[in-house]
């Protein structure tokens, strides 16, 4: 995609989160999500919400990363909360013998508050997750963050298996930092990044970060590394299966994970073909802003929710 198109659709993304965030807008949405297609890309407000969803996708093959929707909390109770949450959700899922992992955002459990906050509510979500024999991704957020959530997961790594850790191809750093946790044998969910982030960090072009992706995804791979590739890009995710098959890579090495409500007949047709499919599945009050990124990547979705609101 060239520079022209990309600097067009920077464009067009502010615009969509501008129009969302006019108080007319946002509150008549809020109050009715679902009736402007919110529940196509989450799950409900409640953990039993996100466990029918799960349970429905795992019974037809799926596997499922669980997202209680929140970032940047900064009261310590709130932060407690929301890992108290995933605890919740860990029994839940064991309860009805799911399986799947709980994608956590640092700032969501107290990594805004202190370091150890957030160690401390990490480990309480690992420990809950291991008795249900679920795993733990811990998300990457923006710049600013990545060197505290990469010493998060450098800390509880030691002792806990069942953790794993995301790079996003976006970021120039993305590259040293798989040299630098290549030692602790991690499993790597690779995004192309969602944050807003300066060109002095970050490649402004699409080209570049999907070149990236591929590289550093691959580069994972031929070292025996364990990868979630989660993209809805159809390039990429050709390419990668063709490289999978191309180095004999086992299928439980290479999984792919796409949002739900997201380009769900690609993730059918990948299904059918016999590949490893996470559908990440968020849920929780604070849906209002996940819900706009979404309609942001698709401006005739965001479009669509417009042309209704004002109907009304
Ligand atoms: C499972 C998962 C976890 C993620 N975790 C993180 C994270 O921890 N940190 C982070 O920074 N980012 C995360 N992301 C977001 C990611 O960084 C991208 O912003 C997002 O996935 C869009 O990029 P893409 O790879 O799909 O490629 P794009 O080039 O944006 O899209 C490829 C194609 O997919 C389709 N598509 C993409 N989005 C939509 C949409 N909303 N509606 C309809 N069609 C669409 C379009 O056809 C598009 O041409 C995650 C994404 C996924 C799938």
């Amino acid at each position: 995609m060239s520079t022209v198109t990309d600097r067009v659709s920077e464009v067009t993304r502010a615009a969509v989160f501008q129009a969302f965030a006019n108080p007319l807008v946002s509150n008549l949405v809020r109050r009715h999500g679902g009736r402007f297609g919110a529940r196509r890309f989450v799950a409900g407000e409640a953990l039993a919400d996100a466990i029918s969803v799960v349970a429905r996708l795992e019974r037809r093959g799926f596997r499922t990363s669980v997202q209680y929707v929140g970032e940047s909390v900064t009261e310590p109770m709130l932060a407690d909360a929301a890992a108290d949450e995933y605890v919740a959700a860990a029994d839940a899922f064991a309860q009805r013998g799911l399986r799947g992992y709980l994608s956590v955002k640092p700032s969501q459990i107290g990594s805004d508050l202190s370091f150890d906050h957030a160690v401390r509510n990490l480990e309480r979500v690992l420990i809950a997750a291991r008795a249900a024999g679920l795993s733990v991704r811990v998300e990457m957020e923006h710049a600013p963050s990545v060197e505290a959530t990469l010493r998060l997961f450098e800390r509880v790594r030691a002792d806990h298996g069942n953790v794993g850790i995301v790079l996003q191809a976006y970021l120039y750093r993305s590259r040293d930092d798989l040299e630098r946790l290549a030692p602790l044998r991690p499993d790597i969910r690779f995004v192309k990044g969602a944050y807003r982030e300066p060109p002095d960090v970050a490649f402004p072009n699409k080209s570049d970060v999907d070149r990236n992706f591929r590289d550093l995804l691959f580069t994972h791979l031929e070292r025996g590394g364990t990868a979630a590739a989660a993209t809805h890009d159809g390039r990429i995710i050709e390419d990668a299966r063709a490289y999978a098959r191309a180095h004999t890579i086992p299928r439980d090495r290479l999984k792919f994970e796409m949002l739900y409500g997201i380009r769900v007949g690609l993730a059918e047709r990948l299904l059918a073909a016999g590949e490893p499919i996470v559908v990440y599945v968020p849920y929780g009050t604070h849906w209002y802003q996940y819900f706009v990124r979404r309609l942001a990547e698709r401006p005739a979705n965001a479009l669509f929710v417009l042309r209704s609101v004002l109907r009304r």
